[in-house]
This record gives C-alpha cells, sequence and structure tokens, in this order.
C-alpha cells in the first residue's frame, strides 16, 4: 500500500496537494489515455501527494475508479477512491470495501453520492442503503477485522463537507454531520467548490470551535464559462458560482486565451488564500485534458503565496442573504460563532405537528418510562397472531401514512430527524444528516420540496435542541423489519434502538462533537 497522501497530509508541516480525475464511459481508448497521461505526469512532476478519482460522478455510469485507480497506483501515484452510497447495497459496499483492502487501495473519501442519473435504459435505481456516516462507520469497523485478520493497515477514510451553505439551517446541519463523520472515523475533509473567502474562514473557525482536528483541503477548480454555467444553474450538486462571478468569467473567456490565463490565476490565488487561512492543501479539479495547466496553477501559487490577504476581496462572492457563522471577515481571527441570530420563521405545519410528536413519542415510545413495561406487556400480546398484529397495523399505519408519508420500513428514525420521515421526505434517505446537495433551503432531487434537514433544524431550533442534530449517531435501516409494525418493533426491543450490533452499539455511544448545550453559543429561538 502506498501511503505517500497519508503520510504527507498527517504531517502539518506539509501543505498538500491531490488532483481529481474523473474517467470516461470506455475502458480504453482516448478517456483513459488521458486520465493516465495527466496522472503519469502528475507522478512525473511530484508536487501532488494523490489523484482522486470519482465514483460515477452526477449518478452516470463512468469507468469504476477501483480499475482505473489501480493502474494509477501501479504506477507509482498514491489515490483517492472515492466511494458513494448511491449504487450498491450493503452487501455490495462490504464486498467492494474488502476487494480495495484486498489490492491496496486504502484511501477512501467517503460520500453520500449525487443522485443517481441515466444509465443503460433510463434512469438507475437510487440505493442509499448506507449514507457517508454510516458507511464511514462500516469502513472502521472492516479496518478493524482486517487489522485481526494480520493486515496492518486500515482504511484511510475522509469526508466532504462545504460552508457553502445559503441558509443557517443547511450550514448547520452541515457542521453537525462534519462532526458525526468525525466521530465516524473521518481522518480528513475535502471541501467542496465555493468563492468566498469567509465561508472558507468559517469552515475553519467551526472546526476549531467544535474541536474538529480534522486536515482539510480547500477545492480549487479551473473556471470555464461552460462549468461556471453548469455550477450557477445548480447542476452540479454542492458548487456555488454566483451570477456574479459567472459574468466575471463570461467575460474573462470571451478571449480564449486571457479566458484560460484569468482560470490559472484565479485558481492559484484561491489557492494561497486557502494556504493562509489554515488549510492543509488543495484539492485541484476541473483538469481534464493534460497535467500542464494544474502545474501552471502550482508554479503561480508558489510566486503568490506571501500575498495571499491582497487576494482576500477577489473571494467576496457571497450568496444573495447568505448566512455567517461569524461576524468578523478574514484574516480576523474567529470568534465565536453567532447561530440563531435571525430566526426564520416556522411554518404553521411544522410548529403544531413538531411539539405534538414529541410529546407523543416521549409518553408512548419511551424505554425509560415506567409505562415502558406495560406496553411491552401488550406488545407482545398483539404480536402473538394475525388478528393483533392486523389490529396495529391498522392503528399505526393510516396516522403515520398521513402525518409522515411512512413507508412502513418497520424501523422508525423520525426522532432523529427532528420527527420527519428519512423515507419518505429524503430521496437519499440520510438518517444522519443533509447530504452536500441542498441548495437555498431546497432539496437537490426535488428542488420544489424543502431539505428535510432545513426543515428539522428550524424544528429543533425553536426547541433549543439543536445539539440532537449531532448527538451520537444513527445506525442504518434495518431491512428485516420492512413492512412490519415500528410501534411493535420498538417495545419488542427489535429496532434500531435497542439493535446489538457492533454499528448499533457504537453509533449509541459517540458522543457529540457540538459543544453541550450549556458551553454552545447556539442561541435558543
Ligand atoms: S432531502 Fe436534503 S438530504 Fe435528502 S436528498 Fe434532498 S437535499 Fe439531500
Amino acid at each position: 500500500m502506498l501511503r505517500v497522501f497519508q503520510t504527507d497530509i498527517l504531517d502539518p508541516e506539509q501543505f498538500v496537494v491531490t488532483l481529481e480525475l474523473v474517467p470516461g464511459r470506455e475502458s480504453t481508448g482516448r478517456s483513459v489515455d488521458t486520465v493516465m497521461g495527466i496522472a503519469r505526469d502528475a507522478f512525473a512532476d511530484g508536487r501532488v501527494s494523490a489523484v482522486s478519482i470519482t465514483d460515477n460522478p452526477g449518478g452516470n455510469p463512468a469507468l469504476s475508479p477501483d480499475a482505473i485507480g489501480y493502474r494509477i497506483f501501479s504506477i507509482g501515484m498514491d489515490v483517492i477512491v472515492h466511494f458513494t452510497c448511491r449504487d450498491m447495497n450493503r452487501v455490495g459496499m462490504e464486498s467492494r470495501a474488502l476487494q480495495l483492502a484486498m489490492i491496496g487501495m486504502k484511501n477512501i473519501l467517503v460520500l453520500t453520492g449525487d443522485y443517481s442519473g441515466k444509465g443503460f435504459g433510463g434512469q438507475g435505481a437510487p440505493v442509499f442503503d448506507l449514507d457517508s456516516v454510516t458507511l464511514q462507520i462500516m469502513l472502521m469497523l472492516i479496518g478493524k477485522r482486517i487489522n485481526a485478520a494480520g493486515d496492518p493497515d486500515g482504511y484511510f477514510t475522509g469526508c466532504a463537507v462545504s460552508p457553502f451553505k445559503q441558509t443557517e439551517g443547511e450550514c448547520l446541519a452541515q457542521y453537525a454531520k462534519m462532526s458525526r463523520k468525525v466521530a465516524a472515523g473521518a481522518q480528513f475533509a475535502i471541501t467542496q467548490l465555493g468563492y468566498d473567502a469567509r465561508k472558507f474562514h468559517e469552515l475553519i473557525g467551526i472546526q476549531r470551535h467544535m474541536n474538529l482536528q480534522i486536515p482539510t483541503l480547500g477545492s480549487v477548480y479551473l473556471l470555464t464559462p461552460n462549468a461556471a454555467r453548469i455550477m450557477n444553474q445548480g447542476r452540479v450538486p454542492g458548487a456555488v458560482v454566483t451570477d456574479r462571478l459567472l459574468n466575471t468569467v463570461v467575460r474573462e473567456w470571451q478571449d480564449k486565451k486571457n479566458g484560460k490565463t484569468a482560470a490559472i490565476e484565479r485558481a492559484a490565488r484561491l489557492g494561497a488564500v486557502l494556504k493562509g487561512l489554515g488549510y492543509r492543501g488543495i484539492h485541484i479539479g476541473g483538469i481534464h485534458r493534460d497535467f500542464s495547466t494544474a502545474g501552471m496553477i502550482l508554479d503561480r501559487m508558489a510566486q503568490i503565496k506571501d500575498d495571499w490577504q491582497e487576494f482576500l476581496p477577489r473571494f467576496n462572492y457571497p450568496q444573495p442573504d447568505g448566512f455567517y457563522a461569524f461576524r468578523e471577515a478574514p484574516p480576523n481571527p474567529a470568534a465565536s460563532p453567532v447561530f440563531g441570530q435571525h430566526p426564520q420563521p416556522v411554518p404553521v405545519v411544522d410548529r403544531v405537528l413538531y411539539p405534538l410528536m414529541r410529546h407523543a413519542h416521549d409518553v408512548f415510545f419511551n424505554l425509560d418510562s415506567p409505562a415502558a413495561p406495560v406496553f411491552r406487556t401488550i406488545g407482545r400480546t398483539l404480536d402473538r397472531g394475525m388478528a393483533g398484529r392486523l389490529f396495529i397495523h391498522l392503528a399505526e399505519h393510516p396516522i403515520k401514512r398521513v402525518l409522515l408519508g411512512c413507508q412502513r420500513c418497520g424501523d422508525c428514525a423520525i426522532q432523529h430527524v427532528g420527527f420527519l420521515c428519512p423515507e419518505s421526505g429524503c430521496p437519499k434517505h440520510t438518517r444522519n444528516g443533509a447530504c452536500g446537495g441542498s441548495r437555498h433551503g431546497m432539496c437537490e432531487v426535488n428542488p420544489d420540496r424543502r431539505c428535510i434537514w432545513f426543515r428539522a433544524h428550524k424544528r429543533l431550533a425553536s426547541k433549543g435542541k439543536i445539539k440532537e442534530m449531532c448527538d451520537g449517531c444513527v445506525p442504518p435501516r434495518m431491512w428485516e423489519l420492512n413492512n412490519t409494525s415500528s410501534w411493535l418493533n420498538f417495545h419488542l426491543g427489535r429496532d434500531h434502538q435497542s439493535n446489538g450490533s457492533e454499528i448499533a452499539g457504537f453509533c449509541r455511544q459517540a458522543t457529540c462533537r457540538l459543544l453541550t448545550e450549556e458551553e454552545s453559543p447556539v442561541t435558543k429561538y
């Protein structure tokens, strides 16, 4: 196993460069040659610690990162494999993880993944059996098994995070999930793409504030008008290019040569700013033809790295009414974050339903309550025969269907998502926090619907319960309970809350990296 990337990023003296490569939809020919050529030149150049290979970006089929990554790996270049939750269930994912371990490719960037795109014969089935937190935990636990079997090297896993969210709820959802990912074993982080230095600064400040010691790479990109336009339209989930930046880029590229020079200069300046702000390195994207452009970005960065403060005003592309967790802009040191200063109205339906459901949950679904043994006895009686199970089905399902769009998963997780259903409400079934694709509070997949985590934040904030967004973590759905009564499963100790599996045990004792409610600057709404 090559350890170049791991050694470099764990060395605080090093400034790490990684390069994102995107394989095509062929197993041989030009697209493979291009990716291999870039990787070979990056290796010869010597400044790139690893190339990262995307996993069916945009949900569209492409050559497996494991296959082309292995070929790159064998020329001596270290590789980070992207591993998403979209295309395989947990069985396939575990098998893939073992395969990666066997061939020595253990740098893994764990991602929820873009939603399913079009493949053979139409759109693919979205799987999302695990989310990025539970996949991290799975890799950590497999890593321990591998160690016990005699391989001393576990996986070196990382996560993505985006400070470039427009609303407070989305920002908090990102930061809370980052803390879960770190608790789940993430050892490095890579940001999404954005052009707002104040937001980059915010992420570093929040990590310090939450005591999350995770080396982080900031994304820089060779921004062409085409890429800028697609990102501006929200078609690259998580990447933010504002209207003003798009206009600037289009103007610069009226003359192609001038446009490319400006794009290289922007990437180099952003790299210098990120270094100045305390990022451990940069993750370069948008290099699709040859390595020479990435080389030019790095050459220019080396020339201007000490002038980074001069470039700060060049990365001032805020989103309209965008939220900032810190009052001060860089280079001032981040003080305490200010959350909850501009409370947004909680919709009437959430204001009414949330306290009602929370109260009902506390009364009927509390294993510590004195009534719990009574419910367990009733549950046992009902569970004994068809008639009892039919009765509970008729009592439970219609009400949960109307209130939550319940899909009878049998392993209810509403209490972890502000009493919203991650099965019916989130196309990626996220149980541990938002994916990176929400935009202005709306869902990546259904842009006419609000992201459930944006809604959950409002509900929780209205009761001063934000910490619940990162308390412990939530194990994956137990598919063996599909189409059964979640009420019976809860009281009879069959669901994830009582489950004795390794991952459930880990989730119960995982500590939240957000400060405690008393210490936290989070103001109650
Ligand atoms: S509801 Fe939120 S977390 Fe789920 S897919 Fe949409 S944006 Fe992502």
